[in-house]
């Protein structure tokens, strides 16, 4: 008998209000209704419980409700809100400690509140620095839902019908190496699909290439992982052919793939970093970290924005960094996901449906095929783990360019038993399945 039979009565209630009243355009979920966490655990309106492998969509990093995060928030707020562009010891102080954690080269920090905001404003300022237009990025890329991040997208899903995007928008593969898009190999292939950038550089672009964007690993696609060095040939390639870097680290920043920045893995020098998600560790907050060089050609006043870099968001960051070094929260990020990574390969080499395991840190995919020796992605396998998971009192969710695979990104405070805990489940439901 599974734990949970769901929804439960206020979880239903609230779910069937949600659709006569929430337009139902978001993601679809578990069902059942977040009422208050703490840590690794959620608690719906229930009163059921369930161990987070999402941590809130890559957000909650020191883990749910962390008090000393809590009360540098609950302080900030009592204290001052928001003085808009006017220097304040929030803001000036993380800018200081943002450009000291970031690679080297990265001297300027530009606060804003969205991971969409902080890629859009890279691509842009790219453009008026370079007095060039056209942007490249890569198949199956997320970079936000405002119009030039939406034009960056390299999943159909992202833009479908809002057409025409941006001009001067052109994509090149992602190496998703378990579905080559070359049907080769990492191990054979010369990275196929680096080479390949000055084909399609030749092909779509006018001689006009201000900036390559690109997500150090995938996240919406379907935690896809470049293979090693394939990065820092991308970064060559930028530097050869005159063309800004964009690393986009919205997502894989803050100590989610077991370093600070992922950037660090290859000693990447990228000209813009955006950073989301987990730097404000639940509170809206973002920043793009760029070069002084390049903020240099602006005159005062040509970028803003209202709530960027307010003080109660940077509170909130200042306490996350805080309690990173206080509770080694990335140490315990690449440990405890060393363990999670081996616990779902061995899964992956018992199940017939576990197609690929992949990832680094605390944050992993696992995607679901109907056949291992076609791939043949499936939707349906996927979303009935997802449903046991929830009765069985884990919390997942789903992405994927197939919409085929489950997400294991737990807060970095997971213990080694929340772990344990939690791999069991997911082992019992997808054996379950055989
Ligand atoms: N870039 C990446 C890599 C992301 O994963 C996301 C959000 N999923 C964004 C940008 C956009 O961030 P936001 O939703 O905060 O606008």
């Amino acid at each position: 008998m599974p734990r949970y039979t769901l929804p439960g009565p206020k979880s239903a209630e609230l779910i069937k209000m949600s659709d006569e009243y929430e337009g139902g355009a978001t993601s679809r979920q578990q069902p059942f209704v977040w009422d208050h966490a703490e840590g690794c655990t959620i608690t719906d309106v229930d009163g059921n419980t369930y161990l987070d492998w999402t941590s809130g969509v890559l957000v909650t990093n020191v883990g749910h409700c962390h008090p000393k995060h809590v009360a540098a928030i609950q302080n900030q707020v009592g204290r001052l809100m928001c003085p808009y562009d006017f220097p304040t010891p929030e803001r000036v102080t993380l800018s200081k400690r943002m450009v000291e954690a970031t690679p080297s080269n990265l001297d300027a920090c530009f606060m804003l509140t969205t991971g969409s905001e902080a890629t859009e404003a890279a691509m842009r300022i790219a453009k008026r620095y370079t007095g060039r237009h056209e942007i490249i990025s890569f198949y199956g890329g997320f970079h936000g839902r405002t119009m030039g991040a939406m034009s960056a997208a390299g999943k159909m899903g992202t833009k479908k019908q809002y057409g025409p995007v941006l001009t001067g928008h052109i994509q090149s593969p992602y190496p998703y190496c378990y579905r080559c898009p070359f049907d080769t190999t990492p191990d054979k292939c010369g990275f196929k699909c680096l080479s390949f950038l000055d084909d399609v550089v030749e092909a779509n672009s006018t001689g006009q290439l201000a900036a390559a964007i690109i997500e150090p690993y995938q996240g919406g696609a379907g935690f896809i992982f470049p293979p090693d060095g394939w990065l820092s040939q991308l970064e060559q390639w930028c530097q050869a052919n005159d063309v800004l870097f964009i690393l986009d680290e919205v997502q894989s920043s803050f100590g989610r793939t077991g370093k600070l920045f992922m950037a660090e893995y290859e000693d990447l020098h990228p000209n813009f970093m955006p950073i989301g998600k987990g730097i404000g560790s639940g509170i809206p907050t973002s920043c793009l970290m760029t070069e002084k060089r390049i903020m240099e050609i602006f005159e005062p006043g040509e970028l803003s924005s209202t709530t960027g870099g307010n003080p109660v968001s940077c509170a909130a960051t200042h306490a996350v960094l805080d309690i990173f070094e206080e509770e080694k929260l990335v140490e315990n990020s690449a440990r405890i996901g060393e363990y999670m990574l081996g616990r779902l390969q061995d899964l992956q080499s018992k199940s017939d449906f576990v197609g690929d395991v992949r990832g680094k840190g605390l944050v992993m995919g696992i995607e679901f095929v109907a056949d291992k020796a076609t791939k043949e992605p499936s939707k349906d396998i996927t979303w009935k783990v997802v449903d046991a998971c929830a009765a069985e009192g884990l919390c997942v969710g789903v992405v994927g360019v197939y919409g085929s695979v489950i997400r294991v990104a737990p807060p970095l405070v997971i213990t080694e038993s929340e772990a344990e805990q939690s791999c069991d489940i997911m082992e019992k439901v997808v054996m379950g399945l055989q």
